[in-house]
């Protein structure tokens, strides 16, 4: 929940450089979903952070001056103590927290403490996502906990991963949800390329039939998102952000420097950080405070800056906003988005 003091914390970190804006913490890997295109439950691991290891590592997060966590997994619902890990990251964080739509319409009293609940889900059409997330009733289960949240006051965003499945019904799905005063925030589906036998953080599964073919229909809906966002705050990706995809589909070209573990990191079910989820872990979250301004994290920045081998869009939107100036576009853009949630409360 954002209370006055956290708002006054939170605006005071975005106003100071470098920074790291967001953080993705994956805090288990469990999941009761089989979804096609992840490889999150095709791996499994027992191991995972205590909820005292937890709130220390957030602690940590909160010293070097981190603005945003995201809670997910696998499913982060699954964890006995989520309710006591949510309270206590929202009381520093603008926190969000991932759910398949199967446990959110349960977990309701966690939820409130929230700031804002992404569920996934990927089409209007329910064998289509039965299909997608691997599971029979799954798009039952994810409409009946947007619907509950929504009527709890509780800020619920719906969050498609754009594939070629479901490239064609993005606009009536945007409309769809919109319309009902829930708002839109796009993945873009996108598959691992970098595997090591190390590897704790593998999260998109290579799948042919994910992969986004009709390129001139993907700059057609960049442009049909970007006009909708105009007159509509539901939207929440940015119009920086869905320029920057339209410029992949239409002509190849990035428009942005890569800024993990500058702007934003993840951090996995061990505790363990990295970049984003395709490199090596490289630290332990309890190691962070003296390893955040080293020659080392220095090293690893420039080589990040330099890499081009993945799409996945939120680390294209932390890249495109990891400043000080891309802070306030995304407060502007919020601004909008909150003046949406308030317009709709039930
Ligand atoms: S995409 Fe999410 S919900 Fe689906 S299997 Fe992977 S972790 Fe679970
Ligand atoms: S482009 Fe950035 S986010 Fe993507 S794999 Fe490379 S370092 Fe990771």
């Amino acid at each position: 929940m954002i209370t006055f003091n956290k708002a006054l914390r939170v605006i005071s970190r975005a106003l100071t450089p470098n920074k790291p804006y967001h953080v993705q913490w994956m805090i288990t890997r469990k999941c009761n979903y089989r979804c096609r295109g992840c490889n999150v439950w095709r791996e499994q691991d027992e191991e995972e952070l205590s909820t005292e290891e937890i709130k220390r590592g957030l602690d940590i997060l909160r010293k070097i001056g981190v603005l945003e966590v995201t809670i997910s997994g696998g499913n982060p619902l699954l964890r006995p103590d989520i309710d006591e890990i949510i309270e206590y990251a929202s009381r520093f964080f603008i926190t969000t927290v991932y759910d398949n739509g199967s446990m959110a319409g349960k977990k309701v009293e966690a939820l409130r403490n929230a700031d804002f609940v992404a569920i996934s889900i990927d089409s209007l059409n329910p064998e289509k996502h039965d299909y997608i997330k691997g599971v029979k009733g799954a798009w039952k289960e994810a409409m009946a906990s947007i619907e509950k949240l929504h009527e709890e006051g509780i800020n619920v965003v719906v969050s498609p991963t754009i594939s070629q499945l479901n490239l064609h019904e993005i606009a009536d799905f945007t409309r769809y949800f919109v319309n009902k005063g829930i708002p839109v925030w796009y993945c873009l589906y996108s598959y691992d390329v970098m595997q090591s036998s190390d590897e704790l953080f593998s999260i998109g599964k290579e799948d042919e039939e994910f992969l986004i073919r009709d390129r001139k229909f993907m700059v057609e809906l960049c442009d049909l998102l970007l006009e909708m966002k105009k007159k509509n705050s539901g939207i929440l990706m940015t119009t920086k952000t869905l320029k920057a995809i339209r410029n992949i589909y239409s002509s190849n070209k990035r428009t942005w420097k890569c800024h993990a573990l500058r702007s934003f990191f993840m951090i996995n079910h061990r505790g363990e950080v990295s970049g984003c989820h395709l490199q090596k872990p490289v630290a332990s979250i309890f190691d962070l405070p003296k390893l955040w301004n080293s020659e080392k994290f220095n090293e690893l920045r420039k080589r990040y800056s330099k890499c081009e081998k993945c799409a996945y869009l939120c680390y294209i939107f932390y890249s495109l906003h990891g400043s000080v100036i891309g802070n306030l576009q995304i407060a502007k853009d919020r601004w909008r988005s909150a003046k949406f949630f308030l317009r709709h409360k039930p």
